[in-house]
C-alpha cells in the first residue's frame, strides 16, 4: 500500500482516536501524525497498523494501542533535549515517538530478540536519537541518570524504587501500576525531592517482570 494512503489512515487515526479522546498537546498530536506506525508491527498485521488497539508483537508481547501511546507521551511533557528512559522497548514505537519530540531516548528490553527487533524497526522507519539496550529495566539505568522524563510500558505491582531514584528534580514518571490483569496510569513528579501522584484511569498492559516488577 502507497505511504500517502498510510498518511491518511494515520491522520484518521490521530483524529478518531487520539484528538476525539481528549489528547490535545500540539507537538504530540503531529508526532502521532509522523511516526509509521505500519514498519512497527509485524508484517502480517501492517494492515491492522492504525486500528484502535495493541497488536501482538511476538514472544507474548504487544504494541500498545496509539490513544494509549498518545496519552502516556502527553502525560510525560517532553521537551527537546530531555533525556528519556523507557522500559519495555517492544515494538519501538513508543521510543521512536518520543524521539519524534526531540527526546534522547535509551529504551530498555528484556528479551534480547525483542530488543533486536526494535532496533531494526527503528532502523527501518529511519528514526535516531534512541538506543535499545538489553538488561533488566526494574532497576532503570543509572548509567544515564537523571531523567527529565521515565515511562514504564509493562505492568508493575509498584514504581519499581530505583527509578524514582533516577528521576531528575522537575522529572515526570509515567506508569501502570496494579495487579497483574488490569492497573491504573500513575504520573509522579519530583519536585525539591519530593514525589506527588495523580492517577489517570484504567490500563491494560503486559507484566514488567524483574527485580522490582513481578517474579520472572
Ligand atoms: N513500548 C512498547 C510496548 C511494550 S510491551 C512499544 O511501543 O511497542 C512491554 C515490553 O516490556 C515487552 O517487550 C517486555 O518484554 C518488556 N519487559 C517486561 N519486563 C521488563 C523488564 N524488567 N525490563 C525491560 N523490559 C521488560
Amino acid at each position: 500500500m502507497p505511504e500517502d494512503q498510510r498518511a491518511g489512515e494515520r491522520n484518521a487515526m490521530v483524529d478518531t482516536q487520539i484528538a476525539a479522546r481528549g489528547v490535545r498537546n500540539p507537538r504530540v498530536l503531529q508526532a502521532m501524525r509522523t511516526v509509521p506506525r505500519h514498519l512497527f508491527v509485524p508484517a502480517a498485521y501492517e494492515s491492522a497498523a492504525y486500528r484502535d488497539g495493541p497488536l501482538p508483537i511476538g514472544h507474548g508481547q504487544t504494541i500498545s494501542q496509539p490513544y494509549i501511546v498518545a496519552l502516556m507521551t502527553e502525560l510525560l511533557d517532553i521537551s527537546p533535549g530531555d533525556r528519556v528512559l523507557e522500559v519495555g522497548a517492544g515494538s519501538g514505537y513508543q521510543a521512536a515517538v518520543l524521539a519524534t519530540l526531540g527526546a534522547e531516548v535509551i529504551t530498555i528490553e528484556r528479551i534480547p530478540e525483542v530488543a533486536a527487533l526494535a532496533e531494526e524497526n527503528l532502523r527501518n522507519a529511519g528514526v535516531h536519537g534512541v538506543r535499545v539496550v538489553v538488561a533488566d529495566g526494574s532497576e532503570g539505568y543509572p548509567q544515564e541518570a537523571p531523567y527529565q522524563a521515565i515511562l514504564v510500558t509493562a505492568a508493575t505491582p509498584r514504581v519499581p524504587e530505583p527509578l524514582i531514584s533516577q528521576m531528575a528534580e522537575g522529572g515526570r514518571l509515567v506508569a501502570p501500576v496494579g495487579g497483574r490483569d488490569v492497573q491504573e496510569l500513575v504520573r509522579l513528579v519530583k519536585r525539591e525531592g519530593r514525589v506527588e501522584s495523580t492517577f489517570f484511569g484504567g490500563v491494560v498492559f503486559v507484566p514488567l517482570l524483574g527485580r522490582h516488577g513481578w517474579e520472572v
